[in-house]
């Protein structure tokens, strides 16, 4: 007989749970977690839909560290203190190899962003992973869109464009040397959600965004919401040294500007405020409207779904 779906959430769901502000994980109806004073909540919900969202002979184990990554990077884009996480899976059949890769990817995901599994959802149908995040900001502050003002530094953190370089070589357009692949296929399927980063800009940064869709379609998002315009420098994008051997910069230039799936944090920094390490300079803000790059390139409105 089939394991039955209270025995698969113990076996795999049950064991992630513990950290610092849980006070009740798996196995009651809800999950109690504890807010320190001062404190608000922070929540964000993300969906991976098998062959949308990842490739369909994706690993188990990098679609569920991929997955908390996604949404831990919402965490991250706020400046958020993880405080755990829920997760709604959906599965065509309870298959258990598939079921232990999966939570070995969860499982790495949470020691890595010390976010505990505190519950969640097991149903059947077509397979779909949903992550909602839980995270602390303080009452007088988290990093928010609206905020940056002209005169303010933009910042990026990280590399641009390996996500979209990696998307290219998995469809076979082109192929990079062996230490590139590798490089850029972990930057795909293991993003690291920038919570460290985030954490260290509270109270800094005037703006923060984490670039999901690509750096020209978020930093829109800062602009519109900021209501100011943010000129890019595309000579000062930072490129990983896997992008670089590939022989178009004119499609490397490209993929860093409108290439999804990075994770990284593009914020602002009022003039004199020191970026933290590992993060470039990529331009400005300044009055107006918009996203101005210096190159005629389309501005894709992120994925569209409809
Ligand atoms: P309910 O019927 O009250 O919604 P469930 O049978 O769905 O309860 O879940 C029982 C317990 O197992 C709950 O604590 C729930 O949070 C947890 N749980 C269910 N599925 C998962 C999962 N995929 N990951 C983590 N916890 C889960
Ligand atoms: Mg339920």
């Amino acid at each position: 007989m089939p394991a039955s779906e209270f025995t698969l959430i113990y076996r795999y769901f049950s064991a992630l749970g513990r950290g610092e502000a849980v006070d009740l994980s798996v196995g009651d109806d809800c999950a109690i977690l504890r807010l320190g004073e001062g404190e608000r909540l922070a929540t964000s919900v993300d969906t991976m839909v098998d062959g949308v969202h990842f490739p369909q002979d994706s690993f188990p184990e990098d679609i569920g560290f991929r997955a908390v990554s996604v949404a831990a990077s919402d965490l991250a884009a706020m400046g958020a203190r993880p405080l755990g996480m829920t997760v709604a899976l959906t599965l065509p059949e309870p298959d258990e190899f598939w079921l232990n890769a999966f939570s070995q990817g969860l499982a790495a995901a949470v020691s890595e962003y010390e976010l505990p599994l505190v519950g969640g959802d097991t149903t059947k149908g077509p397979l779909t992973i949903t992550v909602q995040v839980l995270g602390a900001v303080p009452l007088d502050g988290a990093l928010l869109r609206g905020g940056a003002r002209p005169g303010d530094k933009l910042y990026v953190s990280g590399t641009l464009g390996d996500g979209a370089g990696a998307l290219a070589f998995l469809a076979g357009d082109w192929q990079p040397e062996p230490d590139a692949a590798e490089y850029l296929l972990d930057r795909f399927n293991r993003p690291r959600a920038r919570l460290a980063l985030g954490r260290e800009l509270l109270g800094r940064a005037t703006a923060a965004i984490d670039i999901s869709d690509g750096l020209l379609a978020d930093a829109g998002h800062v602009a519109a919401a900021s209501g100011v315009k943010l000129v890019i420098d595309p000579a000062l994008l930072p490129l990983s040294d896997a992008l670089q051997t590939y022989l178009s910069p004119k499609q490397v230039r490209e993929w860093a500007m409108t290439g999804g799936d990075d994770y990284e944090l593009c914020f602002t920094l009022p003039p004199g405020e020191q970026p933290p390490e590992g993060c470039t300079h990529i331009g400005s803000v300044e009055e107006g409207e918009g996203v101005d790059c210096g190159l005629a390139i389309d501005i894709p409105p992120g994925y569209q779904h409809f």
